[in-house]
């Protein structure tokens, strides 16, 4: 089969099988060899690796994936997509495509069943519609994974790499870098998709730490303070944390956490590091 790569070979594909992209889908399908073969090399595939591919598409990426890897998974939600990957994919035997929603499917098992329940790579052009709920997902039901290589927004990319201090810094970036180290691989204009999403993307490569860079004795308390905290951003924790319906502390309890931790009651949680979120919980 034609490298979907090129664009001329994607546009015949779609006109064979009269394909309508669906926006609730977030379909854009990459036409760019070069950015293909740098999320591969990103993703450092070798002939050892099984990868899951999120939304494979027409199966542009999976044909690189299959080339690389030993074994590819590829969940897709749009059903009639099936018959083209059927297609585009036919000269692979070491592709499994799944039609279903990735945030239903159980990808504990899949790692079990394909690889033995070793580490997994993911390697996506994500549906930007529904980035943060996979890749918490990915990480909070401890998946066994090696490393996430994916195509995102690029302000959603920025955002998981900034630390304290800076606009974009917030849930999502403590999250991501609680479990894994953040880098920027590429940035990918518009024009390398057809169609053209609205905005700038970027391939970030997430590396998962085998341990945490932080010891906190109660993960799931610390991300419930640390989402408190940036769901009122502009409030100081004291009243932010204090006021939260979902969290038992009194804003004087906060108050006292945050002094033995040297730390003034005017504080806001854009400030505080995962470091400081992790003592944070620990004194409450
Ligand atoms: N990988 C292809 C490429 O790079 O050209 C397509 C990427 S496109 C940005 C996102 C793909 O994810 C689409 O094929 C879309 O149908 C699929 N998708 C969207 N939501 C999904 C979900 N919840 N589960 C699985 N696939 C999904």
């Amino acid at each position: 089969m034609a490298n979907l790569g090129i664009p001329q070979n994607t546009i015949e594909i779609l006109q064979k099988y009269r394909f309508r992209f669906q926006k609730k889908y977030g379909q854009n399908f990459l036409i760019d060899t070069s950015v293909l073969d740098r999320i591969i090399a990103a993703a450092q595939i070798t002939k050892e690796d099984c990868v899951l591919e999120i939304g494979p598409g027409i199966g542009t990426m999976t044909q690189y994936l299959a080339e690389a890897a030993r074994e590819v998974v590829a969940v897709e939600i749009d059903p009639s997509l099936i018959p083209i990957l059927k297609d585009t994919l036919s000269a692979y035997d070491n592709v499994t495509v799944i039609n279903d929603d990735i945030l239903k499917v159980d990808i504990n098992r899949i790692a079990a069943e394909k690889n033995g329940g070793k580490l997994m790579k993911v390697v996506a052009n994500l549906p930007y519609y529904i980035t943060t709920p996979i890749i918490m997902g990915l990480f909070e039901e401890h998946v066994p994974l090696e490393s996430i290589t994916i195509m995102v927004q690029k302000e959603v990319a920025d955002r998981m790499q900034v630390g304290p201090g800076t606009k974009d810094y917030g849930a999502l970036s403590l999250a991501v870098q609680y479990y894994a180290k953040p880098e920027i691989v590429a940035n990918v204009p518009p024009n390398c998709f057809i169609p053209r999403p609205n905005v700038g993307s970027a391939v970030i490569r997430l590396t998962r730490y085998a341990q945490p860079p932080v010891q906190v004795k109660d993960e799931q308390k610390m991300f419930a303070l640390i989402r408190a905290s940036f769901n009122q951003r502009r409030k100081t924790l004291v009243n932010g944390l204090g006021n939260a319906a979902n969290l038992p502390y009194s804003k004087e309890q906060v108050a006292a956490a945050l002094e033995n931790m040297g730390l003034l009651p005017t504080v806001r949680g854009e400030t505080l590091t995962l470091a400081q979120f992790a003592e944070l919980s620990d004194r409450l």
